[in-house]
């Protein structure tokens, strides 16, 4: 039997709004700032911040404890439509333009 490539698809886009809805930053909202589709996860505005340090350079010739993103599996976010809060794409056709909406409401996202 041939074997298929798992390609997943992610629906969420750069600069998405989203809201965590598992783990210990739930209920936590952001924007995506970046995704690894790869590995299939995000990086959320404000969302999972870590402690980092870091070494000094030029810009920041001490150093010192910084606070960066960490990167949350992209399961555990959902975009969040104006009307319904947290929920799923859904897509919709109008001529050749393939448009994302909100599975609950339609309202495009
Ligand atoms: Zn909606």
């Amino acid at each position: 039997m041939a074997k298929k490539k798992a390609r997943v698809k992610y629906k969420l886009k750069k600069n998405d709004v989203v809201q965590v809805i598992a783990g210990k930053n739930k209920g936590k909202t952001g924007r995506i700032l970046s995704i690894d589709r790869k590995k299939g996860r995000v990086i959320v505005e404000g969302v999972n911040l870590v402690k980092k340090a870091m070494k000094p350079t030029q810009q920041n010739p001490k150093g010192g404890i910084s606070e960066i993103e960490a990167p949350l599996h992209i399961s555990n976010v959902m975009i969040i439509c104006k009307k319904c809060g947290p929920t799923r794409i859904g897509y919709r056709f109008e001529g050749n333009e393939k448009i994302r909406i909100c599975r609950k409401c339609g309202e495009q996202l």
